[in-house]
């Protein structure tokens, strides 16, 4: 376990009790398996497991955030004005991070750029990125089916537990008649080789 958090100045005490004050419980806990599911993936695939701990804890800091907040830092920071035909789904990583480098000072790029991304994937994605994505899918309270499986992959190959989740996330959206933000479909297009 790590007791200090350089990139946002925090003992892990103090950054527990920041993000405990913006999430409910139930949320706290998945943010605690998250983080417990990276840094097990990172010590696996060779991830530095420092941020892989701080993205894990954080990557969803902003779920409770309300639409109006978000609407006004995508008008604030310039953002892709497409991102207001979307919803909190989308919000929560590709505009959270702009709240957290306010309320965190994080300015560590590749621990935002991994939270940035940690719902919709890339065609690129680094290491730190893929165990976000994948611990996000597997942390030990996920109970939805499909989830052994995922583990399963998980153990076996990062990259192809990415296409493994990206795949059936697609088949979730589209069975449930839901729109597929583009850049999910890149990250589907880049990866699903890796499972053929
Ligand atoms: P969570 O924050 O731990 O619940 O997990 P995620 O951040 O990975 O996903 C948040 C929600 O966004 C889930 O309900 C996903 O099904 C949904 N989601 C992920 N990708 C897309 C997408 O491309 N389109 C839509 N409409 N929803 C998505
Ligand atoms: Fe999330
Ligand atoms: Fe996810
Ligand atoms: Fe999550």
């Amino acid at each position: 376990m790590f007791d200090f958090y350089p990139e946002v100045n925090l003992s892990r005490e103090d950054l527990l009790a920041k993000i405990a004050s913006m999430v409910k419980k139930s949320r706290f806990e998945h943010m605690l398996g998250v983080e417990k599911a990276a840094i097990a993936l990172a010590q696996k695939y060779e991830v530095d497991p420092h941020k892989a701990s701080l993205a894990g804890l954080l990557h969803d800091y902003c779920k409770e955030v309300d639409d109006e907040t978000f609407l006004a830092l995508i008008d604030k920071y310039g953002l892709d004005s497409d991102l207001k035909n979307w919803d909190n789904n989308i919000w929560h990583g590709k505009v959270g991070i702009y709240k957290m480098r306010e309320d965190f000072g994080l300015e560590d790029e590749e621990v935002l750029r991994a939270i940035e991304i940690h719902t919709v994937g890339d065609k690129e994605m680094s290491g730190l990125a893929k165990v976000l994505y994948v611990a996000d899918y597997i942390e030990e309270g996920r109970t939805f089916p499909g989830v052994i499986e995922a583990r399963a992959v998980a153990n076996q190959d990062l990259n192809q537990a990415v296409a493994f989740e990206t795949m059936r996330l697609v088949e979730y959206l589209a069975e449930r008649r839901l729109t597929i933000y583009p850049q999910t479909f890149e990250a589907y297009n880049a990866f699903i080789g890796y499972l053929s």
